[in-house]
Formats: C-alpha cells, structure tokens, sequence
C-alpha cells in the first residue's frame, strides 16, 4: 500500500469512527434518558428542539463550526459531543493502523463500537446495561464460529475469566463494584478471548488507577467517591485489541486474534 493510500485509508477509517461515535452517543444518551432509539430520526437540538441541518451533523466539523452554540437559541453544544467524535475517530485509526484493510479490522471496529456504547452509558447513566454487555459478547461469539471449535472455546474462557475475576472483586470488596461491570467483562471476554482478556484486565485497572489517583490528588474528588469502573474497562479492552497481540509477542507467545 503506496504511503497516499494508506493516508486515505486511515483518514476514512477516522472519519467512520468519528460517525459512529457521534451515533453511539445518540444511543447511549437515549437509553439512559429511557427514549425510544429511533423514534426521531434526526438530532435536534437539546435545548429549544430545532432539527439540526445536514451540516450541523458533521462530526467534529460540525461542533468547531458551531463552537458558540445553536443557530436558533445560542445554547451551548456540550463539550462531550466532540469529546466523544474525537475519540471515535482516534479509535477509527488506531485499528485502521493496527488491522490493515481486513476482515479482522470490521471484527475490531465491531467489537470496539460495543465496547465503547457499554462505556458511554456508564459514563452517561452510571450503569452497565445488560443488554449491550450480552450484545457484545454475542457478536464476539458470532465472529468466533469463523474460527470453529477452537476459537469458540477461546471465547468462552475468556467470558469465563473476565466475568470471574470482576465477581471474585465484588465478593471480595462488598460492593465496590456492581454486576454490570461482571456482564461487561464477560461479554469482553468472549469478544477477546482469554489471553486478550487478561491484558484488557491488567490495562483497564491499571489506567483507572491511574487516573483515580490524579483526581485524588487534584482535590477534583473524595476518597469515597466512586468513580465508574465499566469506561476503563472498556478502554482497556479497545487496548487490548490494539496491543494485546504485540505485548504477548514480548514474552514470545503468539497470540492471533480473533482466533487461532
Ligand atoms: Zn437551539
């Protein structure tokens, strides 16, 4: 692949992740205000209710643009929306990146999109919903039949070991974290499979730390907050995706995904 190829490639990849992240927004913000997904087809501003243009739909573009807010009303756009479209479209391009042009790169931007509407509606509503959890591991199991036997076993270990160490962490912590994070993992887990699994584990709980302990020592919250632990596993799992097979690689296990 010529290096302007491979430009546009990733470009297009980003400007996919970018609509999709500005569509699982819409998902994620209709569900947790418990509206129907599809009833209006068009956004529509949150404050004075005007249907947006086509151009006032551009992810990213759109909200730069718009920076001082609704044609109509001058309401602000929130800041999330972009925050969202950005990291949409850095997902986008970091798989594009990692996958190449390849039928692996659908199955990643899939499972990622799942991955990424559990941690919006956690961020969103406080809640892992069940329903998405299984959606994810659903279709990691779908992609997995690809694989046959071995590749189903992989993701059934791997639902096994996220769902187990979540729920030994509740049993253990009393209450620290809900069940909806032991569906997330379990349905992660399917999607990755085990050894993915385990370096979504590792990173996730690693980066939450992380930041827990930076807004900790900023004073932006308390000791007894808590914070949603579903968006950083979710993150550790889109890291896994993209490093998981590189990182195995360090202590020479070859680790393919989506399946052996
Ligand atoms: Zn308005």
């Amino acid at each position: 692949m010529s290096l302007i190829v491979f430009a546009v490639f990733i470009f297009f990849s980003a400007a996919l992740g970018a609509s999709m992240g500005s569509f699982l927004n819409v998902v994620a913000s209709r569900t947790v205000e418990e509206r129907s997904w599809w009833g209006e087809e068009r956004s529509s501003c949150d404050s004075c209710g005007r249907k947006l243009t086509a151009t006032e739909l551009v992810p990213i573009v759109s909200w730069l643009v718009l920076r001082r807010g609704c044609r109509s009303c001058g309401a602000k756009i929130p800041l999330r929306y972009l925050g969202v479209e950005a990291a949409g479209a850095a997902i986008g391009a970091l798989l594009a990146w990692r996958w190449g042009f390849s039928v692996t790169l659908i199955f990643a931007a899939a499972i990622a999109s799942g991955l990424f509407l559990n941690a919006l509606t956690d961020l969103y509503g406080g809640h892992v919903y069940d329903l998405f959890a299984l959606g994810l591991g659903g279709a990691g199991m779908l992609m997995r039949i690809g694989g046959g036997f071995p590749g189903l076993t992989d993701g059934l270990l791997g639902a096994l070991l996220g769902f187990g160490v979540i729920a030994v962490i509740i049993i253990a912590s009393r209450g620290g974290m809900g069940w909806g994070d032991a569906s997330l993992m379990a349905g992660t887990g399917a999607a990755l499979g085990w050894q993915l699994t385990a370096w979504a584990l590792y990173t996730g709980f690693m980066i939450g730390g992380a930041i827990a302990l930076g807004l900790l020592a900023s004073g932006r919250i308390k000791r007894k907050d808590a914070i949603p632990l579903g968006p950083f596993l979710a993150l550790g799992g889109i890291v896994s995706i993209v490093t998981g097979p590189w990182f195995f690689s360090l202590f020479g296990i070859a680790v393919r995904w989506p399946w052996y």
